[in-house]
């Protein structure tokens, strides 16, 4: 598969190598390297080598690798940093937290009381609102 590049993207740059990363793991689809503002220790990021910068856009097989590049990072760091929990995160678009648009999964290990606000208490929903909602994706996933 051919890989579309932004010549101002960052992560572009960084599967050029026109600029330097601490790279973990590569592969045809995907790079894996070390997040530079780790929100803990052993923050990686697992980046498909394409541009395409939302989950709603890129190629599903290209997805499909950068989740098992992610995984195998995950693997490495649950058994070298023992780490309390690893959360897997991936943003689309900046109202959900992302800042470089070019796709990637975080690879985030936890630590008792990290400060890191990922998690939220269970509040129970509406069910005529699930329920109108569940009707509505549905549809659209059936068309
Ligand atoms: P997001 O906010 O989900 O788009 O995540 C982007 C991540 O990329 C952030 O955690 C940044 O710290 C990280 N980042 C930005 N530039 C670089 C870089 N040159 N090398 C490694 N990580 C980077
Ligand atoms: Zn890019």
């Amino acid at each position: 598969m051919s890989h579309p590049t932004d010549s101002t993207c960052i992560f572009c740059k960084i599967v050029a190598g026109q600029i330097p990363c601490f790279k973990l793991l590569e592969d045809v689809d995907t790079i894996a390297f070390m997040d530079i503002n780790p929100v803990n220790p052993g923050h990686a990021l697992s980046v498909a080598k394409g541009h395409w910068p939302t989950v709603d856009v890129i190629p599903p097989d290209v997805l499909a690798a950068v989740a098992r590049t992610a995984q195998k990072v995950a693997k490495a760091v649950i058994s070298e940093l023992e780490p309390n929990g690893v959360n897997l995160l991936q943003a689309n678009g900046a109202g959900a937290g992302q800042s470089v648009p070019h796709l990637h999964v975080h690879i985030m290990p936890r630590r008792p009381n990290d400060g890191v606000a990922l998690n939220w208490e269970y509040k129970p929903g509406d069910r005529a609102e699930i329920e109108a909602i569940y009707k509505k994706l549905k549809v659209a996933l059936s068309s």
